[in-house]
């Protein structure tokens, strides 16, 4: 299922360098540098409005920032102060594939036709070839039996584990994730934390925004903490977690823990 081998090679999968986005004169992003190796799991913490969502969706082109260069593997490099060509920046989000707070599942379309959309209208696979696959990654999240069920017949943790499937069936590179559980009741949040921690064991190369501080310091090799706009700290789960070394590191875990 992994579409990285982790031992295959030592570059970072994505780095980004000097990221900075203003909305209007409010700069939520002032110069954020990160890189993700293959295989390696990324968790993003901080305060809400300290920019955590922008990176995540500047990484992937749904935002496009004022400048910062972001470069993928086998040579995609952006530099977004230089005016990069939009199909540098598709290639991009092609590597990449998100998974929001809330599923953004079509309503109208059942669960298999909400996976296989992505996969037929933008991958060009063939009909057959997307529904098997969908049908293999929704037995390996437990919901085998809600192919044909629609949305609204769904809990938020299985919406959210279509959701995930729905990212995998693009087979990225890199998976993206926007705080999925914080839209749940508490005792759905398990399920879906459950299946973000497999796909971790399995390899995949995650970014993932979260308050689950648990799951982060169980799941993440690299944890940053954010506040303003800015990385503050950096490091090791056990090390952030256990003893960070930045007054606003320390603030905000005494708020949150
Ligand atoms: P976080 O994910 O850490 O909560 P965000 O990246 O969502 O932070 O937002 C950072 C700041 O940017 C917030 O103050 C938010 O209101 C602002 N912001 C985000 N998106 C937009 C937008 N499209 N237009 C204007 N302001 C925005």
């Amino acid at each position: 299922m992994s579409p990285t081998d982790p031992h295959a090679t030592t570059e970072p999968l994505l780095s980004v360098t000097g990221l900075h986005k203003a909305f209007g004169d409010h700069e939520v992003l002032r110069g954020i540098d990160l890189s993700v190796d293959p295989g390696k799991v990324l968790v993003l913490i901080g305060p809400s409005g300290s920019g955590k969502t922008t990176v995540l969706r500047s990484i992937n082109g749904l935002e496009i920032p004022d400048a910062g260069v972001v470069t993928a593997t086998d040579g995609i490099r952006v530099d977004y102060a230089a005016n990069p060509p939009r199909k540098d920046i598709l290639a991009l989000r092609d590597r990449t594939a998100m998974v929001f707070q809330h599923n953004n599942l079509f309503p109208h379309m059942t669960v298999l036709e909400n996976i296989i959309e992505g996969p037929v209208q933008v991958k060009g696979i063939s009909k057959k070839d997307a529904t098997a696959d969908a049908v293999e990654l929704l037995g390996r999240v437990g919901l085998a039996e809600k192919r044909d069920a629609y949305p609204f017949q769904l809990s938020g943790g299985q919406a959210q584990r279509v959701g995930i499937v729905r990212a995998l069936a693009l087979k990225p590179q890199l998976l993206l994730f926007d705080e999925p559980t914080s839209a749940l009741d508490p005792e759905l949040v398990g399920e879906v934390l459950a299946v973000m921690k497999e796909l971790a064991d399995e390899g995949w190369t995650m970014v993932v925004v979260t308050h689950e501080l648990a799951f982060a310091r169980q799941v993440a090799d690299e944890v940053l903490f954010m506040d303003g706009g800015v990385i503050v700290e950096r490091g090791a789960p056990r090390d952030i977690f256990t003893a960070p070394k930045q007054e606003r590191t320390k603030q905000f875990l005494r708020r949150i823990l």
